[in-house]
């Protein structure tokens, strides 16, 4: 039987909360039913909102729980040179392009165009997709606007990705906790546009990271928040891409604030650090998500 590996993979940019947690304890939980392995990874790109006394937080925070990683843990910022060398790739294969338009520039953009009664088409999260405008540009333009340092980010044509791979893509889901069935899901890449590969001073983006990531750390299930189901349709076209192979998924429900509502990292009382100082064990948060 090849071994399971399963990862939780935080990013740094505020406190843990029992969102994190339920996540955290059904990989745990997982992978010790099957006695496959635990690793953790900390997703820092963003070293802007990303800072070490962030990490140090969720690191404790997980300590006391009991989440149990195996060493090393992957941080993602160490790693910049060898997302570098696939973006490279990218390059090369001409699926990229490279984006001048801010985001104020994106805004005004497309306020115009709704202005004469165009409805601009959005992401599943609900973000206005991006231009074609840069696409578009001739490739002189483009040569000169990088001479002379316009700030641009890396853009997937998606596209063009779509087509070279000539084919559709799927994925398997886990239908529930048990992990014992899956189904085929069809992966949408196109609702989101041509997405983010690099950002304007990173040589990659979350979904470029992420895809790399999995497939160096040999991970097979990657459970994750139901707020990531349909981006997944962007990293399996990056996997097949880049010939990476293609994990397992279940997404998981999403533990919501009394509101209803997403927990977010600027908290009230769902955090972790918060609940522990009122006196919570790790058993009470364990009940607290349903496990
Ligand atoms: N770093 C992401 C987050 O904290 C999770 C990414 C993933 O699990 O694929 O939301």
């Amino acid at each position: 039987m090849t071994l399971l590996t399963f990862r939780f993979a935080p990013s740094p940019n505020g406190e843990l909360h029992l969102g994190h947690a339920y996540s955290a304890l059904l990989n745990r939980k997982l992978a010790k039913a099957s006695g496959g392995s635990l690793l953790l990874r900390i997703e820092d790109i963003d070293t802007t909102r990303c800072t070490p006394q962030f990490e140090a937080g969720v690191l404790a925070d997980l300590k006391w729980l009991g989440f149990g990683w195996e060493e090393p843990v992957r941080r993602q910022s160490e790693h910049f040179a060898e997302y570098q060398a696939v973006l490279d790739r990218l390059i090369r294969d001409d699926l990229v392009y490279p984006a001048f338009m801010s985001r104020g520039e994106i805004r005004a953009f497309i306020a115009d165009s709704e202005k004469r009664g165009r409805d601009w088409p959005r992401d599943p999260d609900g973000v206005p997709l991006y231009p074609s405008a840069d696409k578009a540009l001739p490739v002189r333009e483009r040569k000169r606007r990088v001479a002379e340092n316009a700030p641009f980010a890396w853009r997937l044509d998606v596209a063009a990705a779509v087509s070279r791979i000539g084919k559709g893509l799927t994925w398997a889901e886990f239908t529930d906790e048990t992990l014992s069935t899956t189904r085929s899901v069809e992966a949408r890449p196109q609702d989101w546009g041509d997405v983010i590969v690099a950002r304007r001073d990173i040589p990659t983006s979350y979904h470029l990271a992420v895809v790399i990531d999995d497939a160096l750390q040999a991970i097979s299930h990657v459970v994750r928040g139901q707020d990531l189901f349909s981006a997944t349709g962007v990293q399996r076209l990056l996997q097949e891409l880049l010939g990476l192979p293609q994990p397992a998924y279940f997404h998981h429900r999403l533990i919501l604030g009394s509101d209803g509502r997403k927990l977010s990292k600027s908290l009230g009382d769902t955090g972790l650090a918060k609940l522990r100082d009122a006196g919570a064990s790790p058993d009470d948060i364990g009940r607290m998500v349903g496990l």
